[in-house]
């Protein structure tokens, strides 16, 4: 186990970064000082990031860490931590490891006794879900959806009873076809978030029916995406089960342990749950 602040430590800590998913102002001062102080920065695409290093007059030196050399570059960085030197793991925007890479390298890094430290911020996942208004007490984030038809029906099939707010990324140019998607898997009404080009000039969020997405996003789709799905809508009946079991009793002539049954099919609790309930409302009514 590796754990914060024991004291001694041999090696260098791995810093993992989140940086502006656009605004270049949304690098907070911790992150800032982080990346001047360590001895090397890891980026997806260097030259993608040397803007931003420019920006803030940063002068640690650089190195790729990409998809493609994941695996071999992270044994040179953590040869590198553990030497004693301090790395700072970025992406090309937002928090890395989150749909980027990262997570092979913290994985070593706690494998081979190394500190891993977050230095928190952006990441877009969290901030479309903070504006879309959809429910956030509990959400899924399900990365990017498959680009073919057939695999991406399936992901959003299993969708139709889902409770929580899901979150995916998507390509501009895949917006359309999702959305078409959507709708023919989930209905027309379910309700959807698109955020597009999040803290940058043309940030927009479109809330709605999977149909008025559809309608509002034809044609040619611009920008970085976050598409929101919100929950199913809840089938249970509002009616109290003590309710339903009152007025069954008034409508039907059904005997109380069939009615228990049925009360018991309608909500999906078992025999017992609602025999319960049947012995409290005969106690409350006597
Ligand atoms: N690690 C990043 C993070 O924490 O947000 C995500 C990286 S993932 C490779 C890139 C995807 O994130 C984009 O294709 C888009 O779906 C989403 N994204 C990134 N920046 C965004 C922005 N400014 N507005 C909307 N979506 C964005």
């Amino acid at each position: 186990m590796t754990t914060k602040g024991t004291g001694e430590h041999c090696c260098g800590t791995l810093y993992v970064v989140a940086t502006p998913i656009g605004n270049l102002e949304d690098l907070t001062p911790r992150a800032l000082r982080i990346l001047r102080e360590v001895d090397l920065v890891a980026a997806e695409d260097t030259r993608h990031s040397r803007k931003l290093f420019n920006h803030y007059g940063i002068e640690t030196p650089l190195t790729s860490y990409f998809q493609h050399n994941e695996a071999a570059k992270g044994e040179k960085l953590l040869h590198t931590l553990l030497e004693g030197r301090d790395v700072a793991l970025i992406s090309d925007a937002g928090t890395p490891a989150i749909s980027d890479p990262g997570c092979l390298l913290v994985q070593r890094c706690h494998e081979a006794g190394v500190l891993v430290s977050a230095i928190p911020g952006p990441s877009a996942l969290i901030a479309a879900l903070s504006m879309a208004g959809l429910p956030t007490e509990r959400f899924a984030f399900e990365g990017f959806l498959p680009a073919k038809t057939h695999a991406r029906c399936q992901v959003l099939r299993a969708l139709r009873q889902e409770q929580r707010t899901t979150v995916f990324y998507e390509a501009p140019h895949r917006l359309v076809a999702a959305l078409q998607d959507v709708l023919a898997e989930l209905g027309e009404g379910r309700q959807v978030a698109i955020v597009r080009e999040l803290t940058k000039v043309h940030e927009e969020l479109f809330r709605g029916t999977a149909a008025e997405a559809c309608e509002h996003f034809q044609g040619k789709v611009r920008g970085e995406i976050v598409l929101l799905i919100g929950p199913a809508e809840q089938s249970a009946p509002e009616e109290s089960v003590q309710d339903a079991l009152r007025r069954w009793r008034t409508e039907t002539d059904l005997p109380m342990r069939e009615i228990v049954k049925q009360v018991a099919k309608v909500y999906g609790l078992s025999g017992s749950e609602v025999y319960k309930e049947s012995l409290a409302l005969r106690e409350e009514e006597e």
